[in-house]
């Protein structure tokens, strides 16, 4: 069984705060809530969750910082929340490491089989068929990735405007696209 998932759930907004924690408490994990920055950066340090969820729009330290301090010191699996019109925020928040992202409004099922599939990928690094589609980017992605585009930034950049398909795990299905479709068609 293993200890519970612990999960730092970062977000100025009481009603998001509360049903995002409700969703992931009915998954069985330990949620803790920050509401500003300060307060996730000392819970972050004090409780060292197994996975973070950053609304990038807070009071005080940005959630853009808190990535970047965060990711500083720690591979913890984070999936940023963002605004319709924060995509500059979105890409920093991206470039500084940030595993994936949800724009609001979201869905809180997706938020769960996006928390799972990060968790399944920290453990074992083998993502399920399953998960693999949900985090499939859309074929326009793929294209430009697949035309041999060795630009990582270009990929972010493309996966973040066209699909929900974040940075880190895009560049894994990419490449694990391209695998793919290489192996069936030149299996040599
Ligand atoms: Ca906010």
């Amino acid at each position: 069984m293993g200890s519970p998932i612990r999960i730092l759930v970062v977000e100025d907004e009481t009603r998001i705060a509360e049903v995002v924690q409700s969703y992931l408490e009915c998954e069985g994990h330990m949620v803790d809530r920050a509401a500003t920055g300060e307060d996730a950066l000392d819970d972050f340090s004090r409780r060292r969750p197994d996975l973070v969820v950053l609304d990038l729009g807070l009071p005080g330290i940005s959630g853009e910082e808190v990535c970047r301090r965060i990711r500083a010191g720690s591979d913890v699996p984070i999936i940023m929340l963002t605004a319709k019109d924060g995509e500059g925020d979105l890409v920093r928040g991206l470039e500084l490491g940030a595993d994936d992202y949800l724009t609001k409004p979201f869905s809180p099922r997706e938020l769960t089989a996006r928390v799972r599939a990060l968790l399944r990928r920290a453990r074992s690094d083998d993502l399920t068929e399953s998960e693999f589609r949900l985090l499939r980017p859309s074929p326009a992605f793929r294209a430009a990735c697949t035309r041999g585009s060795s630009s990582s930034a270009r990929c972010r950049a493309t996966g973040s405007r066209d699909t929900n398909a974040p940075s880190t795990l895009t560049s894994r299905i990419c490449a694990t696209s391209s695998a793919r479709t290489h192996g069936r068609h030149s299996s040599s």
